[in-house]
């Protein structure tokens, strides 16, 4: 018998992705059309514009968030919010240039406004932290710093350019991983944060995460299927080594492949039944803010020295020296 091709379950035409989960055969255009649904009834049912003037998005370049960049443009009518982006230079060589470029050209095309913040503004780059890293022998990943950096300084741009929310490219196989391994280290500060919306508190911008219910696997077939540019290299300090996250990732994967659907299952049922139980029990309000002696931003650490100036003075007498 001869091997018939897939059809695309709305028009017949030939398809070329399978949504397992919903037995679903569709061809690239209603793949798109599929895939730009769900993210518009994540944003609705979570409620993640409601009450949202200026929407900040950061845009690393990565085919998360420029997928993120180019839905959240499509949308701006439909929901009526202004919409900016935000794309950090942090200083890593070569691939720092790459995602400015592509994150630049996106931000022309759509006629989004848009800030480069450098951080070598502040005096110092990532690759100056790596330095400081090898010098002092510190065993924290890099990523961890990077962390720090990039949480102050799109809180920063978001509060001074006046952005009710900070909106991210986080997708689907980053919440679970997030769940799953706060859960396995007991991190119940973090797990309570978590989720497609933190709301603005204590001098903190809000966060969105329009792209939480899609896999990073639909996202890749949703930027080629657009022909949208995105950084293709790895950036250099990615750890070489499987950490616990990725190997969580891996068998949760080896799950959803048995079972279609578990991914979104797991979070959405973190979201909606443990994830209340544990915010009734344990408030984030409950720790102390303050104010950054040096900066001003607001920090939870009672030194009133916020993580981002602690690492600027730490990373600059190391390269001064
Ligand atoms: Fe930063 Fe790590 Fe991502 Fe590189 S891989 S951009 S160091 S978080
Ligand atoms: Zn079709
Ligand atoms: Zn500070």
């Amino acid at each position: 018998m001869p091997y018939t091709y897939p059809r695309c379950k709305k028009c017949g035409r030939p398809a070329f992705y399978r949504v397992r989960y919903a037995r679903l055969w569709l061809c690239p255009k209603h793949f798109v059309e599929f895939f730009e649904r769900r993210v518009k009834r994540a944003i609705d049912n979570y409620k993640l514009v409601r009450g949202v003037k200026r929407v900040l998005v950061a845009v690393s370049g990565g085919k998360d968030s420029v997928a993120a960049l180019y839905v959240l443009n499509k949308f701006k009518e439909i929901y009526g919010y202004e919409l900016m982006g935000v794309t950090i230079d942090l200083g890593i060589p070569e691939y720092s240039e790459k995602s400015i470029r592509i994150a630049r050209s996106l931000y022309e095309r759509f006629g989004v406004d848009y800030y480069i913040v450098k951080l070598s503004d502040y005096g110092f780059t990532l690759g100056d932290v790596q330095v400081w890293r090898r010098v002092k022998r510190i065993r924290r990943p890099i990523c961890s710093f990077c962390g720090i950096v990039k949480r102050y300084l799109l809180n920063k741009t978001a509060l001074e350019v006046g952005a009710d929310v900070v909106a991210t490219g986080h997708n689907l196989d980053d919440l679970v991983k997030f769940v799953a391994t706060d859960y396995y280290n007991g991190r119940i500060e973090e797990l309570v944060k978590l989720g497609l919306k933190t709301p603005a508190s204590n001098g903190f911008a809000g966060r969105i995460r329009p792209l939480g219910l899609v896999s990073g696997k639909e996202i890749l077939y949703y930027v080629n299927t657009l022909g949208l540019p995105y950084v293709h290299m790895k950036c250099p300090y990615s750890p070489r080594q499987t950490n616990i996250q990725d190997r969580i990732l891996e068998k949760i994967n080896d799950l959803e492949l048995e079972y279609p659907g578990f991914k979104i299952g797991f979070v959405k049922s973190f979201l909606h039944h443990l994830k209340p139980i544990m915010a009734k029990s344990y408030s984030v309000e409950k720790k102390g803010i303050y104010r950054c002696s040096i900066c001003g931003m607001p920090t939870s650490n009672s030194d009133r020295v916020c993580g981002f100036c602690k690492l600027r003075m730490r990373v600059s007498e190391t390269i001064s020296a």
